[in-house]
């Protein structure tokens, strides 16, 4: 049967801009979209009434930590007494406790909070997440989190994109050792399991260098993984231009990425990625250089980086009003990083992130009669259904 999702307001199609499109319909057939236009109701359509609302690309939120193992409730109570993340890591707090839960959790433990997290998702109109380990550091405890992310794939409503993250050095090990181990071990499991799609490192001067990095990546590269970089988060240690270098397909944080950074990336294709909710949590003040982005002309994605340390925010359009509000980014640009771009940053824009005919039936209806009251009406329950390759997978009123 096919779907007629009828007479939407405003229908972002993200061609040529945000592209809007006034008071028409889209035909949906087998899950694919097969026209944007006047298309008259016929018995063997069901329809879906979009009067009313805004219809946009279901979001692509290309980087989150999704599954991982307890909470972190406790810490962020204290941060904002102001106690110092130094001192709550000293207590076991930070990185560190969330890697004891995610070891100590079995595999079913962690599936089943990683459902009830995309349970959510959903509900907010993300159709596609990409979710990184990285927080097993040794290696059974990132095979066992990949293995989870890759049962979430085979079963979820969404797309699941799965990475494999080298987030940081584990304790009681040597950094040469640790990078070693991840070039030489890791990653071959990695790719022979054929775990991940993605290899993602943290470089900064928190954790691994630049030429750690770029061992690290270049070995993933070797082993057919596309590659993507957290970067320039906390201090500009070179981690943008490496991800130029190697051709990552996205470079993530990029707060404190200069013009040349910034230059380079647009170069080499490198999707930059901005993740304003982990600002917000982090309460930092500094802000990506939105005018060096604009002036080189590139695209950017923003994302959630959902995480239990510093973004606890499963919605994207909470993720677009900050967006807007936290880096200035314009309306129209924050909605297309959270559709075209986001798509972009994974790879997959030939099928999703847009609304043209051909592609994937992914989107999200939302009750506004305006786009720009998307990011305006900050933190209001706007979703008024989700639709993952023509099916309704969310909805508020089935
Ligand atoms: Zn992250």
């Amino acid at each position: 049967m096919s779907v007629l999702l009828s007479n939407a307001t405003q229908i972002l199609t993200m061609k040529r801009g945000i592209g809007v499109v006034k008071n028409r319909s889209i035909l949906i057939e087998k899950g694919i979209i097969a026209k944007v236009g006047s298309i008259n109701a016929e018995a063997h359509h069901r329809i879906i009434d979009a009067k009313g609302c805004v219809v946009c690309p279901g979001f692509v939120d290309s980087h989150t930590h999704l599954v991982f193992g307890g909470s972190r409730e406790g810490e962020f109570a204290m941060r904002i007494r102001g106690v110092k993340y130094e001192a709550i890591a000293k207590a076991g707090g930070g990185i560190a406790s969330t890697v004891k839960h995610t070891t100590k959790a079995s595999e079913d433990e962690l599936y089943e909070l990683g459902q009830q997290r995309l349970r959510k998702i959903v509900r907010h109109g993300t159709t596609t997440v990409e979710v990184k380990s990285g927080y097993g550091l040794m290696p059974e405890v990132e095979y066992k989190m990949l293995r989870v992310i890759n049962r979430l794939k085979r079963r979820a409503p969404i797309e699941v994109i799965p990475t494999f993250l080298v987030h940081t050095v584990p304790a009681r090990m040597k950094r040469d050792e640790f990078v070693k181990l991840v070039v030489e071990k890791m990653i071959p499991y990695v790719a022979r399991k054929r775990l991940a799609a993605f290899c993602d490192v943290f470089c900064d001067d928190i954790a691994f260098s630049k030429k750690e990095s770029e061992q690290i990546l270049s070995a993933a590269k070797d082993y057919g993984f596309a590659i993507k970089i957290h970067t320039d988060e906390f201090a500009n240690i070179g981690g943008a231009l490496v991800a130029a270098k190697l051709g990552c397909k996205s470079a993530d944080h990029l707060l404190v990425s200069t013009k040349r950074d910034i230059t380079a990336l647009k170069k080499a294709g490198v999707v930059p990625t901005l993740l304003p909710g982990t600002s917000l949590f982090l309460r930092l003040s500094r802000k990506p250089n939105m005018t060096a982005f604009r002036s080189t002309k590139s695209g950017v994605a923003i994302a959630s980086d959902f995480n239990p340390g510093s973004c606890m925010i499963y919605s994207m359009l909470k993720i677009i009003s900050l967006a807007c509000l936290a880096y200035g980014m314009y309306v129209e640009e924050a909605l297309l990083g959270a559709t075209k771009h986001g798509a972009r940053a994974l790879g997959i824009f030939d099928r999703v992130g847009s609304i043209e005919e051909g592609k994937q039936a992914d989107l999200v209806l939302l009750d506004v009669d305006d786009y720009r009251k998307i990011p305006y009406e900050f933190g209001e329950d706007m979703v008024k259904c989700t639709v993952k390759k023509g099916k309704v997978i969310y909805g508020k009123n089935n």
